[in-house]
C-alpha cells in the first residue's frame, strides 16, 4: 500500500526505533508513547484491520502474539505485567489502517486506550 505509513516503515522509507524483527513482523517504539513501554507490532504484509485477516492469514495473529512475548522480555516488563491491544475501525480507536498490536507496560495501566 503506497500511502500506508506502516508499509513505509517496513520498506525503510520512514525511520523507526526498531525493537524486534523477523520474516513476518516488525516491532518499533510508538512515536507517541502512552506508557513507559509502548511498542507497535505489525505484520510486514499489509492487512488493513483485524476484520481483514483471512482464514489463510490467521497465522499472522500468532506471529503478533509471539512477538509480544519476546518484546515484553526485551523491555523487561514480562513479570510485572503488560497489555496487548488491537484497535479495530473508528469506534475501536484505530487510526492507522495497517493491522497492529500495541504492547503497553512499565507502569500500572488504567484505561489509556479507552
Ligand atoms: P491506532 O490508534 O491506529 O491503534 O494506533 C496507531 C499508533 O501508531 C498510535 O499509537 C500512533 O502514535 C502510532 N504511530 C502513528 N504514526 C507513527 C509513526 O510514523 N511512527 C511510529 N513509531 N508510530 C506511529
Ligand atoms: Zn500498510
Amino acid at each position: 500500500m503506497s500511502d500506508c505509513i506502516f508499509c513505509k516503515i517496513v520498506q525503510g522509507e520512514i525511520p523507526c526505533a526498531k525493537i524486534y524483527e523477523n520474516d513476518q513482523v516488525l516491532a518499533f517504539d510508538d512515536i507517541h508513547p502512552m506508557a513507559p513501554v509502548h511498542v507497535i507490532i505489525i505484520p510486514k504484509k499489509h492487512i488493513s484491520t483485524l476484520l481483514d485477516v483471512s482464514d489463510a492469514d490467521n497465522e499472522v495473529i500468532v506471529d503478533l502474539v509471539s512477538a509480544a512475548r519476546k518484546i515484553a522480555k526485551i523491555k523487561g516488563i514480562a513479570e510485572k505485567g503488560f497489555r496487548t491491544v488491537i484497535n479495530c475501525n473508528a469506534e475501536g480507536g484505530q487510526v492507522v489502517f495497517h493491522l497492529h498490536m500495541h504492547v503497553l507496560g512499565g507502569r500500572k495501566l488504567q484505561d489509556e486506550l479507552g
